[in-house]
């Protein structure tokens, strides 16, 4: 069998707290290298698996690959994803507990890519009848319809996800998958009306154009060339060459029936009637009134929505008030307009995603999060606000549980306990979700209130709530003491992953709150993706990126608790198994009780007593050094 403990000079350790010095994130870092260099990217801290985007295909998840990890435990082989998939497996099966995965990391770290994997494993190695297999297809199929609306290419990654996903997959008592849910949240609906430079829209809209049959794009009222619609070239990149629309286009098609939706016309309708809203142009009258110049856009919208094209009009140059009780209509001046018609295109859109996702849900089948990675832009607006705010929630809920399974097993093992320092963002997201004096309460009671500009209203009310925290600062309150520039509309947050400037922003959803409960309610894995260089090329580590993950991922804090008091512990039976050919006592067998066994094997091995310690059902070593002698000891045998 390979040793998980061999050639670790060369490939580094596999297992993060086996480093000799396990506090220096140099050595982190190092360990990482060497073993990206080697292309072994995966890589334990305990059992949370740190996975190195390759960005070249290796050849580790084949069918073979699978076989060696199915019943296989962690130490035995090398760190895989599938090492991963398969103990959240066995582990749902044998306690009979819910499990789910988190996935996180930054755009392009690989976090969907980690999660097709995972599917991948359950669809091939799940026992299946026909139903079943039918059932994992359209799991796997629904990925690239999802892909399709809900992904983009940003600066970090061509295949950026741009909406939060959680997945949720039902077994039935055999482990057979039988059913699941998907929730989608924080769709980035402000992309369809807007894309930075050197980024596309969502990739559907090029797939179509460049991939739909003449026949098709005639019935739609559209054009090949994307650079005729105004919402596909803001970012002024519509082709990709690492991309093929048409290609994914006809994989989209095709997996569409394959999921089970068969209402592919209204959605290309309404696809194409987004690119015809962004080219819809208004004019300004001599009294300031706006009119639409573009009637045959007007009329396409109007046709392919199944709507009524003077309501439409109506409704794109006109806003409803209702005043005490009666309804008054008033004309809306060029800007106002142009913001509605954007705003009409970002619904139409998120609604057609939400219900796409409601009608894979009808059909489908653990719980699987793959979400956005923390993110600082240029501008970061509300939406960079929930993505920041749902990873600092992660990450406390990674930090409470590792800390309390790390308890619980000292606890049954009937071992003391050793306290930890570690840092505890529960102030920063208190800061964010505190009843009544956190930014979401005070955000939804600036926005409930009528009249006034929410902005800087919501921001002297933050200043006044918020004044003295460590963690909040604004233009005013920096009071010239800081690093980089701030402007009057903005704050700052002090995030566990570093700092954030925010403009001042609109009404939150519950929808993390739910996710959050989902999640702990479950037995929890995780996979913390890094991206080891930002040009997306293979065999590139650069060490400063490497570390900022290292850092905002909370790796180093993570270990921490992992070697707070042991660095590795191990079942009697499998420590007895792997070295009792050193002790003529134990060897070939050893017949009384295993405690007894595994203490006269450390006695023979000269164990000092400060070095182990023992449960009551494993043995817990203290520092890597003692178990490397040992194993050296096996070698040399
Ligand atoms: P994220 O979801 O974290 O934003 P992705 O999972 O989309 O990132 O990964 C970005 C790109 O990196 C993928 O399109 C793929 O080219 C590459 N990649 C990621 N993980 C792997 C892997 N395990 N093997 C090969 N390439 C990968
Ligand atoms: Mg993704």
């Amino acid at each position: 069998m390979e040793s998980a403990l061999t050639a670790r000079d060369r490939v580094g350790v596999q297992d993060f707290v086996l480093l000799e010095n396990y506090n220096s994130e140099a050595a982190f870092i190092e360990n990482l290298r060497r073993r990206f260099g080697e292309n072994l990217i995966y890589t334990y801290i305990g059992s949370v698996l740190v996975s190195v985007n390759p960005y070249k295909e290796l050849e580790i998840y084949s069918k073979q690959q699978m076989d060696r990890y199915r019943g296989v435990s962690f130490y035995e082989i090398s760190p895989h994803i599938y090492a991963v998939s398969d103990n959240t497996y066995r582990a749902m099966r044998t306690e009979r507990k819910d499990q789910c995965i988190l996935i996180s990391g930054e755009s392009g770290a690989g976090k969907t890519e980690a999660s097709k994997k995972i599917l991948l494993y359950y669809a091939v190695t799940c026992p299946t009848n026909d139903h079943m297999a039918a059932l994992g297809d359209r799991l796997l199929q629904s990925n690239p319809v999802l892909e399709a609306f809900g992904n983009a290419k940003t600066l970090r990654n061509d295949n950026s996800s741009r909406f939060g996903k959680y997945m949720d997959v039902q077994f039935d008592f055999r482990g057979a998958p039988v059913g699941g849910h998907i929730l989608n949240y924080l769709l980035e609906k402000s992309r369809v009306v807007h894309q930075n430079h050197g980024e596309r829209n969502f990739h559907i809209f090029y797939q179509l154009l460049d991939g739909g049959d003449d026949n098709l794009l005639n019935t739609l009222d559209l054009e090949r060339n994307p650079q005729n619609y105004h919402y596909l070239v803001k970012g002024n990149c519509p082709r990709l060459s690492s991309v093929s629309d048409k290609n994914n286009w006809k994989v989209v098609m095709k997996a569409l029936p394959i999921i089970g939706f068969t209402e592919e016309e209204k959605l290309l309708n309404i696809i194409g009637s987004v690119l015809h809203l962004g080219n819809t142009q208004f004019g300004e009258g001599e009294e300031g009134e706006t009119y639409i110049t573009t009637e045959t856009q007007i009329n396409n919208i109007a046709k392919l929505l199944g709507v009524d094209g003077s309501a439409l009009r109506e409704a794109l140059t006109h806003k409803k008030l209702t005043a005490k009780g009666e309804e008054m209509i008033s004309p809306l001046n060029f800007e106002q307009a142009v913001s509605a018609r954007d705003a009409l295109a970002k619904a139409v859109y998120g609604r057609t995603f939400t219900w796409l996702v409601e009608k894979i849900n009808h059909i489908m089948l653990w719980g699987l999060l793959d979400i956005y990675g923390f993110e600082v832009l240029q501008h970061n607006s509300f939406e960079q606000f929930c993505i920041n705010y749902c990873n600092e929630k992660l990450q406390q809920l990674f930090i409470e549980l590792t800390l309390r399974s790390e308890q619980e097993e000292y606890e049954t093992e009937g071992i003391a306990w050793e306290t930890v320092q570690y840092f505890d963002n529960k102030i920063i997201c208190d800061l964010i979700e505190e009843k009544h004096k956190g930014i979401i309460s005070i955000l939804d009671e600036e926005c409930l209130r009528p009249g006034e500009t929410c902005d800087v209203s919501f921001l002297e009310k933050l200043e006044d709530t918020l004044g003295g925290h460590p963690h909040f600062v604004t233009h005013k309150l920096a009071n010239g003491k800081t690093r980089r520039v701030m402007s009057r509309e903005e704050f700052r947050l002090l995030h566990y992953a570093g700092e954030v400037n925010y403009n001042a922003a609109t009404q939150f959803k519950n929808s993390l709150m739910k996710l959050m409960e989902i999640l702990m309610s479950k037995e929890p894995s995780y996979v913390r993706c890094i991206k080891p260089n930002d040009a997306k090329q293979p065999g590139r580590f650069d060490e400063v990126l490497v570390r900022h993950q290292v850092k905002y991922l909370g790796l180093m804090e993570n270990l921490r608790v992992r070697r707070a008091g042991f660095a590795y512990r191990r079942r009697f039976e499998a420590f007895l198994q792997r070295y009792k050919p050193l002790c003529p006592e134990t060897w070939p067998n050893w017949h009384g009780r295993l405690a007894d066994g595994v203490l006269t094997l450390v006695n023979h091995l000269g164990y000092k007593a400060e070095e182990y310690k023992l449960g009551r059902s494993k043995i817990f070593i203290r520092f890597p050094k003692t178990l490397f002698t040992t194993e050296d000891a096996l070698e040399a045998k």
